[in-house]
């Protein structure tokens, strides 16, 4: 862990500020968007202006949280008193929202990233934390801020997606702790599997089953990978967003330690890897400028589908090497 403030610091400095502006990352996952959704509901409850900055809509399956906190308008808030980047910290991961992010009178930086440096004026950065969300239920206690069961549900959203329902070996006595907390706290927790696992459209199950059919399995069955074009998705007429979860489908696969799902993406290819039980795919997204955790990682390749493809193969076989 590195931080130059305690949670309850911070907390009081949000209160503190009469604006807060909050930017999770990029592609923004559950646990960026819970995280977000949480402190901002939480701040507007203590009477502070709080907004969640974001470049591209909310995507569907994440929207159900979205009660007027998102905006796309860079000018909602025109000096912001305080910034805070929730679940990233890097300038990188929120590419167009950084000039704003830096406008700041004060930056703060709240995250789990394990391979995050310090960074902005404040930070709390805690590789230990199975999720961003756990940071952020911990800031509210320690700064005495009531927890409404609204505020409980966003938190649950980002531990249970970045735990992998509760899967992952992120996943500690902890979480386990702070979710039955949560559950104290009155979350509709049916409501909440229901919106973030069995509400899959026609062409989210399409995409899977195109996908799983481009899969290959390399090194003797020990690592997965497969991909998707934009030409794929423009025939399903699917977005990105349906194929969110497809890399654990080839990462459960048995005897696969190693799992990569390559995405095309406004020209350049995004790739997500996971590891299984003892495998590190965080060395491999470093290589190529990404990061992540040790069994959940990524990074960006500015080169054509065929050529990552090539790459991404070529990092698999060689992995077992080692
Ligand atoms: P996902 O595969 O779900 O997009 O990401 C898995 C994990 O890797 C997440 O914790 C995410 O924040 C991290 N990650 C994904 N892509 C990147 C990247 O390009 N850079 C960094 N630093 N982390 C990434
Ligand atoms: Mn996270």
């Amino acid at each position: 862990m590195i931080n130059n403030a305690s949670l309850g610091e911070i907390g009081r400095m949000m209160l503190e500020a009469d604006t807060i502006l909050l930017f999770p990352h990029v592609s923004p996952d559950g646990d960026a968007l819970g995280s977000c959704a949480a402190l901002c509901r939480a701040l507007r409850g203590e009477g502070r202006t709080a907004w969640i900055l974001l470049d591209e809509p909310v995507p569907e399956y994440l929207s159900f949280m979205d009660t007027e906190y998102c905006t796309e308008d860079m000018d909602v808030v025109n000096s912001p008193d305080i910034c805070v980047c929730v679940d990233c910290s890097e300038e990188s991961r929120f590419a167009d929202r950084a000039g704003k992010f830096n406008a700041g009178k004060t930056k703060i930086c709240l995250d789990h990233h394990a391979t995050s440096g310090s960074f902005g004026d404040y930070y709390y950065i805690d590789g230990e934390e199975a999720a961003t969300a756990q940071i952020i239920f911990k800031l509210l206690k320690e700064t005495g801020l009531p927890v409404s069961p609204d505020v409980a549900e966003s938190i649950y959203v980002g531990i249970s997606t970045d735990t992998g329902s509760f899967q992952h070996s992120n996943t500690t006595a902890d979480t386990h702790r702070i979710t039955a907390e949560l559950f104290e706290l009155g979350i509709d927790h049916t409501k909440l599997v229901v919106n973030l696992y069995q509400s899959s459209s026609y062409s989210r199950l399409k995409m899977e089953s195109e996908i799983m059919g481009k899969m290959e399995l390399l090194s003797d069955g020990r690592a997965a990978m497969s991909y998707v074009t934009q030409e794929m998705l423009d025939e399903n007429e699917a977005l990105l967003e349906d194929c969110e979860g497809v890399v654990d489908i080839l990462r459960n696969i048995r005897g696969v330690e190693l799992a990569a799902f390559l995405k095309e993406k406004n020209g350049e290819i995004k790739v997500s890897m996971r590891a299984k039980s003892y495998g590190n795919v965080d060395s491999i997204a470093v290589k190529y400028g990404g990061g992540g955790h040790v069994k959940a990682a990524g990074c960006t390749l500015s080169m054509s589908m065929d050529e990552a493809r090539d790459l991404m193969r070529r990092e698999l076989c060689e992995y077992w090497e080692k």
